[in-house]
């Protein structure tokens, strides 16, 4: 027995192990979080620099020929086993189990620069790993953004094409899919496509949620919209879900809708409704405000207190404001380090910002992945806006988390056309779409702090059929706990897989389920958890730190 594993074997080394786990917060903070910090301003400056020395656009085409002699090199190999992309699940930010990967052939598509704005036809295109913070360095500063210009920085274009994209501008525009002019692909052998609504409709719109099944995206090209240097808020309290759900219905589907529009939920009965313009600098500088500085209360803090002062303005920063959630994850931070939002954390510590998500998912043992299916709560919901009411109601009995995401959306009905998404059941009267909202719950349910027991896959699958029932569905990149009848009832496979078979994707590629459902072993084995758990910790503390 090595000296090392005899250590482990001590009560040291268990007691260790045990304040270690209790204490995880800390550990975060003085661990993750200094690394994040050097691996955040690594990557901005690689990026910078990448954007003024390193990119090159101009070898776009050579680039997709390595993916595409990759492909045939695979093909000509005889392998059986499916392709996908060579970037480690760690480095995405899907939270869900990417165990299909260890029996794939992994072909490098590493694509990440911006090739062209075009001003006249208002697009952007791009490669696939392109991601959000990147673009709006690049975009913001000429006068443009993408009409869905999604919050979290990490978010990669091409995972949000193949994946799902939504944000405060989906109730115009529709999922970031409706923004989409062409996707380039390299297809099961080897082909190059560009494929837009009129050269191949079918296809077209069999490439949203098909999470790069049908062929690896080298480029997409996506609409943009000019923009102003500051975004004007306004913040209407509710004290009554009734009185939330109906306003922000009403504002959404509203002629002279507001440009932005999202609400956050507190409790049952308070939420707070943020509807949002892009505007010049006010003429009193005063009511700007810098929410992205580190001494500054989080987003959703700040949203809060509308719910005592009443209904008031500011004006954000545009870029700020597109990223007003990355810096606490959404209210994740809170959960993970609950110092974070303290005065004396704010301003002693928080320009260290928040723990890559990458980092914290690749530093993942396998009893904390457990616990995080287990004792964790990450659900969003996509529901006809008119359930907005009853879906809180469901999310208050089976989670009981808060603040709730609310993010309205237009899902438009593609008729023949329909992929994997589903059309809506019924339609806003005269238009092809309906108004659909996200519902997210992001934190560990209270029933767990508080000792009780709380049975993740009983409450997950039950929210999983009452979305279905009320004509809704689930995005991907979270656990799906639903089986594989239950996916094909809510996701229309019929489509999706003609394009398979014409595309020549069947054995190629893994199937959508194949990639996103919940491995067994993650709904029963808790051998790993045994393993890991501190022998003496108590139940209630466990559970406080279970996310982590
Ligand atoms: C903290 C957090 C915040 C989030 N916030 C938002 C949000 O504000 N808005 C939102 O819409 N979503 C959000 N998400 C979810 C996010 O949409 C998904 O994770 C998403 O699919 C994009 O993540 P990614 O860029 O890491 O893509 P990945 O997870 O890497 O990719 C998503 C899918 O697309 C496929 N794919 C990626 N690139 C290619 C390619 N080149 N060719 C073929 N297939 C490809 C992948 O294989 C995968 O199946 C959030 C997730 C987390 C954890």
């Amino acid at each position: 027995m090595s000296i090392l594993s005899k250590f482990g074997e001590t009560k040291l080394a268990k007691n260790a192990a045990k304040w270690m786990t209790d204490n995880r917060g800390l550990v975060v903070a003085a661990t993750a979080l200094p690394v994040s910090f050097l691996f955040e301003r690594g990557r901005v400056t690689r990026d910078v620099l990448y954007a003024r020395f390193g990119a090159s656009p101009e070898k776009h085409d050579e680039r997709v020929r390595y993916v595409q002699e990759q492909v045939r090199a695979r093909n000509a190999s005889g392998s059986d086993q499916p392709m996908c992309t060579a970037r480690p699940p760690w480095l995405t930010m899907s939270t869900r189990t990417s165990t299909y990967k260890k029996d794939c052939n992994h072909i490098e598509v590493a694509l990440r620069d911006v090739l062209e704005v075009d001003t006249e036809r208002m697009t952007v295109r791009v490669e696939p790993l392109v991601n959000m913070g990147q673009l709006t360095r690049y975009l913001v500063p000429m006068g443009y953004a993408l009409k869905v210009m999604v919050e979290m920085e990490d978010l990669t274009a091409g995972g949000l094409t193949m994946g799902l994209g939504m944000e405060t501008t989906c109730h115009r525009y529709g999922l970031i899919q409706e923004t989409v002019v062409a996707y380039e692909i390299v297809t099961a052998d080897g082909s190059f496509l560009r494929v837009t609504a009129e050269s191949d409709p079918e296809l077209f719109n069999a490439l949203p949620w098909s999470h790069g099944t049908l062929g690896f995206l080298v480029a997409v090209e996506l609409e943009i919209e000019p923009v102003k240097p500051y975004i004007r808020m306004k913040y209407i309290p509710c004290h009554s879900m009734k009185e939330l759900c109906d306003r922000t219905y009403e504002l959404s589907i509203a002629d002279d809708a507001p440009e932005f529009l999202e609400a956050t939920i507190y409790s049952k009965d308070t939420g707070v409704i943020q509807c949002a313009w892009y505007d010049d600098a006010p003429a009193d500088r005063s009511k700007i405000n810098h929410i992205n500085r580190w001494y500054e209360k989080f987003f959703y803090q700040h949203v809060e207190t509308a719910l005592q002062r009443g209904e008031f303005e500011d004006w954000i920063p545009l870029r700020e404001y597109y990223h007003r959630h990355t810096r606490s994850i959404f209210w994740e931070l809170e959960e993970l380090m609950p110092f974070s939002t303290k005065t004396w954390w704010r301003w002693g510590f928080g320009w260290l910002g928040a723990p890559k998500i990458s980092l914290l998912k690749g530093t993942m043992t396998e009893g904390i992945r457990w616990k995080l299916v287990h004792k964790h709560v990450v659900q969003d919901i996509i529901v006809p806006m008119r359930e907005l009411e009853r879906s809180v109601e469901e999310f208050h009995e089976r989670f009981e988390v808060y603040p709730l995401l609310v993010y309205p959306i237009r899902i438009y009905n593609h008729g023949e056309h329909q992929g994997l998404q589903p059309n809506p059941r019924q339609l806003q009267p005269g238009k092809d779409w309906d108004m659909f909202v996200d519902l997210g719950a992001y934190g560990i349910p209270p029933a767990l702090k508080r000792g009780e027991e709380w049975d993740a896959e009983e409450h997950v699958a039950a929210t999983e059929r009452f979305t279905h029932e009320v004509g809704g569905f689930v995005p991907l990149y979270q656990d799906v706990w639903m089986n594989r009848t239950q996916f094909e009832e809510m996701f229309d496979h019929g489509l999706y897989r003609r394009m398979r078979e014409k595309l020549g994707a069947v054995g190629a590629f893994p199937e959508v389920w194949d990639k996103v459902r919940l491995q067994p072993k993650w709904r029963t084995d808790k051998s790993f958890v045994e393993r890991e758990e501190p022998a003496e910790s108590e139940p209630a503390q466990r559970s406080a730190t279970a996310s982590n």
